[in-house]
């Protein structure tokens, strides 16, 4: 696909691109080539005042929070409608910014978004509130939208990541101010665009790039921001809850990182596909993946481990990088220099602590400017090694051996992190018993990141505090109210008032 793509750096608030108000910009160049792109805005403390006091404006108007559901829902269906129209220019920009493949961006990040924003559209008049059961009033128990939601969002998945905030806090009727990733902003600031465009009035999607301990620090601070939605890292998220306690203890909605566990049992099902998937699993988007099965358990059986790993490392053949913006390619580059340093660093680290390297290990195509690094898988390593226990966010498979099932369940709990993890084995039995052990939120059996929009997404521990898409989604944009209307019916009613806790 073509390079030409223009890239806009601006702010997008009250419904147009505008500078930030110091006029401070930062460079934003490719991680495929090196080349520059352009300059994205370096917005402050003011530029989000700004956009927070829009939204409130917005929202307290009802302009968006009271539009007739119907109404709603065809907007949001327009902006589905218009990412679909622009799915090529969004999914190069992408790739041009974080360096993911152009196929998979079309089809996840691009379409996939499309898709979401129907999924969360379609709910919009489906979402029924509830009575009490008590008659002797009643008892009106009404969904909210919350306010105003500050989104903060990652750079894996820029577009798709936004999207999921955006698509259900706008569909609950809040209005929302999205602090993008320094490190890929572009397509996130072509979304206000778009939204704009299908109708979303102004002030109730504002896009506000910049860098995170400026602008991600401002409107985790901002007093009139009634909840903070994030999707990054776990050290990032106790940033934000410190925020918050010293200013308007607004939620904090988190979505960190993982370290799954991908576990093969002897008896599963099909094992050329279980290493197939396990390929799969860890070298996906460059393995910048938060569920990203970045811990192959297997069973300490020497002649099962060659057989696997001679297929996981067949497989991962389909996953060496390059150009990205090839139709054909199925990973790209690793997002800058200072993430691929750090991968290295990971790997180096892994081997002086006695793992060994069965495949992978070297930066690819050193002369193209970009950020490439083949995939890698290491043998030999233990829970105790930094590379089993911290996330390394690159195409690097720890390859770890158990005794046996509760061997297996100690190992895979036995992280910081709950996410995800998979099994892969015959026996329901033993599906059932070990998906029960799991201590993460999302569980995947004989296959690896399966579901839909229709399944819940987050993690236990460190891995965050809530959940993406499904009905689920929706409940940290809203607040539940709880209206009694009396009957005249007095003595019960005082009577029964405080039967429950108080
Ligand atoms: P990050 O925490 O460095 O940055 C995330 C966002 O927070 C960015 O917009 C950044 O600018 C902002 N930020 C950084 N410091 C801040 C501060 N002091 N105050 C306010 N905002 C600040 O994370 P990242 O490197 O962009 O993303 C990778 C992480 O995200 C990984 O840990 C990955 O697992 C996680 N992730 C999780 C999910 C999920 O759904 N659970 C999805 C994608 C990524």
């Amino acid at each position: 696909m073509s390079k030409s793509t223009k890239a806009e750096g601006r702010a997008f608030i009250n419904g147009q691109y505008v500078n930030s108000m110091s006029g401070e910009v930062f460079a934003s160049y490719s991680p495929i080539d090196g080349e520059f792109l352009t300059n994205i805005d370096a917005c402050n403390e003011q530029d989000i005042h700004h956009a927070v006091l829009g939204a409130r404006r917005s929202f307290e108007s009802g302009v968006w929070s009271a539009m007739p559901l119907q109404e709603r829902k065809n907007v949001l269906f327009k902006l589905a409608d218009l990412i679909i129209e622009h799915e090529e220019e969004l999914a190069v920009l992408e790739t041009l910014d974080m360096g993911k493949p152009v196929s998979l961006c079309l089809e996840s990040d691009i379409r996939g978004g499309a898709h979401a924003i129907r999924w969360f559209a379609e709910c919009i008049d489906k979402l029924y509130d509830h009575m009490s059961p008590n008659h002797q009033g009643i008892g009106m128990i009404t969904r909210e939208p919350i306010g105003v939601v500050g989104a903060i969002t990652p750079w894996n998945f820029p577009f798709y990541m936004a999207i999921w905030k955006v698509g259900s806090a706008l569909a609950m009727g809040n209005s929302v101010v999205v602090k993008p990733s320094e490190r890929a902003s572009l397509t996130t600031i072509k979304l206000g665009e778009l939204a704009h465009k299908a109708g979303v009035p102004e002030g109730v999607l504002q896009i506000v790039p910049g860098y995170g301990r400026v602008a991600g620090a401002a409107l985790g601070r901002h007093s009139d921001v009634d909840c903070i939605s994030f999707t990054g890292s776990h050290t990032t998220s106790r940033e934000l809850m410190k925020y918050s306690s010293e200013t308007n203890g607004k939620p904090v909605h988190i979505e960190a990182g993982g370290k799954t566990a991908n576990i093969v049992f002897k008896d599963a099902l099909n094992l050329e596909e279980a290493a197939q998937v396990s390929a799969q699993a860890i070298f996906y988007n460059m393995g910048e993946v938060c569920f990203a099965g970045s811990r192959l358990l297997l069973p300490d059986d020497e002649d099962f481990i060659e057989t696997f790993l001679s297929k996981v490392k067949n497989y991962s053949e389909y996953w060496q990088p390059y150009n990205p913006l090839d139709m054909q390619s199925m990973a790209g580059a690793l997002v800058d220099a200072a993430h691929l340093q750090r991968v290295e660093n990971f790997v180096q680290g892994a081997l002086d602590q006695g793992a060994q390297l069965f495949t992978g290990g070297k930066i690819k195509h050193p002369d193209s400017g970009g950020y490439y690094y083949e995939p890698t898988i290491l043998t030999g390593v233990t829970p105790d090694m930094t590379i089993a226990q911290e996330e390394v966010f690159g195409p690097v498979l720890s390859v770890m051996t158990y005794q046996d099932e509760e061997d297996a369940i100690r190992i895979a709990n036995g992280t910081d992190y709950g996410l995800a993890s998979a099994i892969w084995t015959g026996d329901l039995n033993r599906a059932h018993r070990v998906s029960r052990a799991m201590k993460s939120g999302n569980v995947w059996v004989n296959c690896f990141h399966g579901g839909d929009m229709t399944m819940p997404f987050g993690g236990y521990k460190q891995s965050g505090n809530t959940r993406d898409k499904a009905f689920t989604g929706f409940e940290k944009y809203t607040q539940i109210k709880s209206t009694w209307i009396a009957l005249g019916l007095r003595i019960l009613v005082n009577v029964n008032a405080h039967s429950g806790a108080s």
